[in-house]
């Protein structure tokens, strides 16, 4: 790879192309400054571009995420690598970073591909779509999702077979098996870090079955059934197809919960999973949807409405801790819980199962600063110098941290932290 090791500098460099790092992006362009956004995954957007709506309005999120993602991709002063990740940030001296960046192959040449999908169809290989949390497949040749930024197709080419069958059809030439990974060797004046969160694992409570029992579900999956980009064309029961009539919420599933090393509220939970239950008795005006909580923690403008909303609409809501959730042999689930306020152990019997999953930290960039390391809190956030007065800033001046990387928060407030990150990167930028 060494012959090949390309150079440029930028005014700043972001790490996550989330909606904090796209964020910080577009603020640091519109005011004159150049910009690499790096991203690992096949587009942009993270994990907003992939939801279905928001609390509290309800906004469609893809008519939220799909403008703003395009604006950045379209900025002379953003340069996007997706697919691609920091090796290492070196800082060198007051406002000058080096870093190393590769970027993976993608088997497509990204200006030429028309995104006509005529590889996808030709692909006899078919694999679980993590784009659409498993519960659909995909081709080995696969355009990421329908509303990817940017819309271009890949080859997994550790599923590929090397068949052939998608060079064949496709019309601009454009599928290269001869793609290396391309090294980059940046300079940057300053650094975003933005690298967003990762969700708890539900395997890790084995008595809540999932992965065991098909019909329960994470957040994050029923998201995706109720997006306008889903798989079905309504919400469906993954062990037998059935459409459900009675769903439960497993509120702080990972949260709060420090046997699974996770003690925090993660601050969205509730109110997803309050917007989840709205949506499925719009799309389901038959079912029945039970959140059972131990605090719904309504805390943000216009959220507690939400709630009392929620409640109007027929939502049921139980303050009731869930011990274990055990399977019948039609695929039902019955739910054994303290009903906090009548001290009593309880059973119930649900159709479909949702486990509101947490947030947990998102520990990549631990690896990625050299020499002078990049602080992280207690919790394994991307510790802030000074929370209150200063919530940017990292123990390493020129670099700052936007979104959830820092913490668990919702998308307002990570826009919030992305225009704190930006203000703060181009202060430090500009006193050069
Ligand atoms: C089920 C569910 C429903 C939700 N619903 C709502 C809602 O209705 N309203 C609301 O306000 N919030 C909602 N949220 C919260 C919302 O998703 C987050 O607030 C938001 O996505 C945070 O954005 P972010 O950019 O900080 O992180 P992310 O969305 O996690 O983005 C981080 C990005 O960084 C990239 N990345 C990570 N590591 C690296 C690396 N090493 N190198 C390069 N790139 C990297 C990731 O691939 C990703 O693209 C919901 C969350 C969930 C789980
Ligand atoms: S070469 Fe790989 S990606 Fe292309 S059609 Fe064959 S299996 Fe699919
Ligand atoms: S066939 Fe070629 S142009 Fe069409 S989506 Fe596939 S790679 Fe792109």
């Amino acid at each position: 790879m060494a012959e090949n090791i390309k150079t440029a500098n930028y005014d700043a460099l972001v790490i996550g192309a989330g909606i904090a790092g796209g964020e910080a992006a577009l603020n640091l362009a519109n005011n004159g400054f150049s910009v690499l956004l790096v991203e690992k995954d096949l587009s942009i957007g993270g994990k907003m571009i992939l939801l279905s709506k928001v609390f509290p309005t309800l906004d469609c999120a893809a008519c939220i995420t799909t403008p703003k993602m395009s604006e950045i991709s379209r900025h002379h002063g953003i340069t996007i690598f997706t697919g691609s990740e920091v090796q290492k940030v070196v800082k060198k001296s007051e406002n000058s970073f080096e870093a190393v960046v590769i970027k993976q192959p993608r088997y497509v040449v990204e200006d030429d591909c028309t995104a006509c999908q005529l590889c996808e169809q030709a692909c006899p290989v078919v694999v679980k779509d993590q784009y659409q949390y498993n519960l659909v497949g995909r081709k080995a040749a696969f355009i990421p999702f329908s509303i990817a930024s940017p819309r271009v197709a890949a080859i997994d080419i550790e599923n590929c077979t090397l068949c052939g069958a998608c060079e064949k059809v496709c019309p601009t030439k454009c599928i290269d098996f001869t793609m290396e990974a391309e090294e980059y060797h940046i300079t940057a004046g300053a650094v975003i870090v933005a690298t967003g969160f990762r969700l708890f694992d539900p395997l890790k409570i084995p008595r809540y079955g999932y992965g065991q029992y098909k019909n329960v579900l994470t957040s994050m999956e029923m998201e995706r059934q109720l997006a306008p980009t889903r798989p079905f064309n309504t919400v469906l029961r993954p062990g037998d197809g059935k459409v459900p009539d009675k769903i439960a919420y497993v509120l702080c599933t990972g949260s709060r919960d420090a046997t699974v090393g996770n003690p925090i509220c993660s601050q969205i939970c509730c109110m997803y999973s309050i917007k989840q239950a709205q949506l499925l008795m719009g799309s389901l005006p038959m079912a029945d949807v039970t959140i059972y909580y131990i605090n719904i923690r309504s805390f943000g403008k216009g959220f507690e409405e939400f709630y009392e909303q929620a409640k109007g609409m027929g939502v049921n809501f139980i303050k009731g801790k869930i011990g274990k959730i055990t399977e019948k042999e039609n695929g039902n689930l019955i739910l054994r819980y303290e009903d906090i306020n009548e001290n009593k152990l309880k059973e119930s019997e649900h159709d479909m199962v949702v486990l509101s999953v947490g947030v947990l930290p998102n520990t990549d960039a631990a690896g990625i600063f050299r020499e002078q390391k990049l602080e992280f809190d207690h919790l394994n956030f991307v510790g802030q110098k000074d929370p209150l007065a200063s919530p940017a800033e990292t123990n390493i001046k020129g670099v700052f941290v936007a979104g959830t990387a820092s913490g668990p928060m919702d998308i307002p407030d990570s826009i919030l932290s992305a225009g704190a990150a930006s203000s703060e990167a181009m202060r430090y930028l500009i006193r050069k």
